[in-house]
């Protein structure tokens, strides 16, 4: 764990403003997105990310000059330190994933954009969902989604007036400042009161010849066709938000949020339980009591699998690391195939006949104590090197 002044590269006495200076060079020069599938960029952005966090709030840094790592992790009370939580986590990535506190603050976000006075008003957020399949989501995945969205008018180049912005009039009511100030003088002082302009709704200009094709809106219904990349690792319920994505602003105003939530699609063949996945395999009896090998589906392709001699139903086999990823790299999870002896149904008289026969033989008569058939589930699981 490096020191987050050294991460920084600052001084123990540099002020906010130094800080927040040099976690920006940092984290434009190691941004995933100007350093594509390369680890060690994504590494430093995150670490760079967490020494911000703690640094740049005065409290969490006081306690971090004094206790060092120790007294910014694991603390309740705050996030702390360390991007061991999920939102964090997608707050590093940025405009990618979106929400985060930092990249709001440092680059200055769409919402900081739409208060500047005389512009259009900000377009507003959107949702959709996006299902994945379990390989799409061990793998990650790259996903085009056409997004039914207000885009700009191209007629009037998102302005709203006919003939673009030579079509604006400065507000007769604000002066084009886009709020009015009252002064409220009473005997508890002065107040003052700021609110946004009622006539021009705080843009600043008034059109006088609207846009025909959008009736001076500036932006039209349509659609467009939105690249979404995905890490491997998500989970049902996680948001990537896609900043600037979302609905055209009104007339030339920054555009809204796209927020993907991402869903799990049934797997036919397996159920999650955090990293681990499960699948049920059915054996016949004979396989079972003579062992056997098998082929079992995986999130890569089918696989094969030895069965040994005796094996019980409910046994658990363990295939490591075929499982699902964490999110961010780290650990990856394992496959567990759940043994079932399968019973027939129906019987000919001929198999009937020969199960007769077998039915008083002494090596078929249940034994559960001699294999510690009594012990725990997880005790029961078998490790696979396959
Ligand atoms: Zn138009
Ligand atoms: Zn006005």
């Amino acid at each position: 764990m490096r020191d987050y002044y050294e991460i920084l590269g600052v001084s123990r006495t540099a002020e906010a403003a130094e800080i927040k200076r040099a976690y920006r060079k940092l984290a434009m020069k190691y941004h995933p997105d100007r350093n594509p599938d390369d680890q060690e960029a994504e590494a430093k952005f995150k670490e760079a990310a967490e020494a911000y966090e703690v640094l740049s709030d005065p409290e969490k840094r006081a306690r971090y000059d004094r206790f060092g790592h120790a007294g910014v992790r694991g603390n309740g009370a705050s996030s702390g330190a360390g991007f061991s939580d999920i939102n964090d986590i997608f707050s590093a990535f940025g405009d990618i994933f979106g929400g985060g506190t930092i990249f709001d603050d440092v680059f200055g976000g769409a919402r900081a954009r739409a208060r500047r006075r005389g512009q259009g008003r900000q377009g507003g957020d959107l949702r959709i969902k996006l299902p994945l399949t379990m390989e799409e989501i061990a793998e990650g995945t790259e996903k085009k989604i056409k997004v039914r969205k207000y885009v700009p008018c191209a007629d009037c180049s998102g302005t709203g007036a006919e003939g673009g912005e030579a079509g604006y009039r400065t507000c007769p009511t604000c002066q084009g400042v886009g709020e009015i100030r009252q002064v409220t003088r009473s005997v508890f002082g002065q107040f003052v009161n700021v609110q946004t302009c009622p006539a021009c709704q705080g843009e600043g200009h008034t059109i006088t010849n609207p846009c025909r094709t959008c009736n001076g809106e500036g932006r039209v219904k349509g659609e467009e066709t939105i690249p979404i990349t995905v890490p491997p690792g998500v989970l049902e319920g996680h948001y990537l938000t896609l900043r600037g994505a979302g609905n055209a602003g009104l007339r030339g105003g920054p555009p809204g949020d796209l927020r993907v939530e991402i869903e799990e699609v049934p797997h036919e063949h397996f159920v999650r339980d955090g990293l681990d996945i499960y699948y049920d395999l059915y054996i016949s009896f004979p396989d079972a009591a003579l062992g056997t090998e098998v082929e079992v589906p995986t999130l890569k392709g089918r696989a094969r699998l030895q069965i040994d001699p005796g094996v019980q139903s409910g046994k658990i086999l363990r295939m490591r690391h075929r499982g699902l990823p964490e999110l961010n790299g780290g650990r990856v999870g394992d496959q567990m195939v759940r043994v079932h002896v399968w019973t027939p149904r129906t019987l000919t008289r001929e198999e009937e006949a020969l199960l007769e026969k077998l039915r008083s033989s002494p090596s078929f008569q249940p034994n559960p104590g001699q294999e510690g058939e009594h012990r725990s589930f997880f005790s029961r699981v078998k490790d696979v090197f396959s």
